[in-house]
């Protein structure tokens, strides 16, 4: 089988290629999933390249979501002809993932693919849409004020299908991109209102601002992030999924004691089975999908060295989807 296999010399540098292997090369695991698509997310990136300490052994086969039909199953909740999906569980960064024209994986990381989705349309949503789904049903769970949700990294693969997503259920959506050339793009989705990412680079020099936004999605973190807690309406939510801008948090409490902002904590890797099965149902039922085909960038096996340095220097748009 076709595989992607990032190797480390012995120098301790790695490269990445796509190589010929035996199948019986596979972990273990209690499903064989025929791959049919694979996507690249931020953490591809980082694990197409030296692995930023996700990797736990190499030879390594990344790729942390992919879509496909069950080959072989030792697990009586799936049969042979089965379509199914799989994000999380480390797959592709402790573990072989997607990036492979087979996977081997234990059955309860997998969901059915959602009714009214193909392996390709579940791909182009992936890892990063499904963490949008998750954030914006945070924001529902605490309430969403009146008013605009801003985005950030807007025209990247989370906050891409944040904005359609919360334009699709009614809401003003304001999109904070670096790139501008990305503002047709953006409105597309269903922007109403375009934020340039250096009106939010700056350091916070007060902690609080005019209450704007009734609720955000953030991709970006670090000092974008501390910037906008200040900004949120009274009692507002930030669901914060990335940080794409730094993992640092220049902030002070006064946003959090003197507005009650809410800053909640997205986590797609480790969501129980019942959490994914619903945020796909609503995924399916949602996203319109003339604007998920409008996200999606095709690639190939041999495209991913290349994307996965892109990915890390913020310079894919949307989603790859990659025809495996
Ligand atoms: P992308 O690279 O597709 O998007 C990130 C976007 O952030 C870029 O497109 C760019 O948007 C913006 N950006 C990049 N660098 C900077 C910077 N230095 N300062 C400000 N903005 C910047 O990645 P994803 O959307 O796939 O992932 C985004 C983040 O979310 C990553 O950190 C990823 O690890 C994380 N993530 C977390 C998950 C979880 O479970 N919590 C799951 C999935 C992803 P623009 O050009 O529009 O400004």
């Amino acid at each position: 089988m076709r595989a992607l296999i990032v190797e480390k010399a012995e120098d301790g540098t790695t490269s990445a290629a796509v190589q010929d292997i035996a199948e019986d090369r596979l972990p273990e695991g209690d499903v064989t999933v025929r791959v049919e698509h694979s996507t690249v997310n931020y953490k591809d990136g980082l694990c197409i390249g030296p692995g930023g300490g996700l990797v736990r052994s190499y030879p390594h086969v990344p790729g942390i979501d992919f879509a496909g039909t069950v080959e072989t199953t030792d697990d009586d909740r799936y049969a042979p002809g089965d379509k199914v999906v799989l994000t999380g569980w480390r797959v592709g960064e402790a573990r072989w993932g997607g990036y492979a024209e087979k996977a081997r994986v234990k059955a309860d990381w997998l969901v059915p693919l959602p009714e009214g989705l193909t392996t390709r349309q579940a791909m182009a949503v992936g890892t990063a849409g499904f963490t949008s789904m998750l954030a914006v049903q945070a924001l529902e769970d605490q309430g969403l004020k009146d008013g605009p949700v801003l985005v950030t990294g807007a025209a990247g693969g989370v906050g891409s299908v944040a904005v359609a997503l919360l334009a699709a259920m009614g809401r003003e959506v304001a999109a904070v991109t670096g790139r501008p050339e990305q503002e047709d793009y953006l409105r597309s989705l269903g922007a109403t209102q375009i934020v340039a990412r250096g009106d939010l680079a700056e350091t916070v020099k007060r902690p609080l601002e005019s209450e704007t936004w009734g609720g955000c999605v953030d991709a970006v973190g670090g000092a974008m992030l501390a910037r906008v807690l200040g900004q949120m309406q009274y009692g507002a939510s930030v669901a914060a999924v990335g940080l794409a801008g730094g993992a640092n948090l220049p902030a002070t409490v006064i946003p959090f004691l003197l507005r009650g902002v809410n800053l909640l904590g997205i986590d797609s890797v480790m969501q129980p089975y019942e959490n994914r099965v619903r945020a796909w149902a609503r995924l399916a039922e949602l996203l319109p999908m003339d604007k998920l085909e409008a996200m999606v960038v095709p690639a190939t096996l041999e495209d991913l060295p290349r994307l996965g340095a892109d990915i890390l220097q913020g310079q894919v748009r949307g989603r790859v989807v990659v025809d495996i």
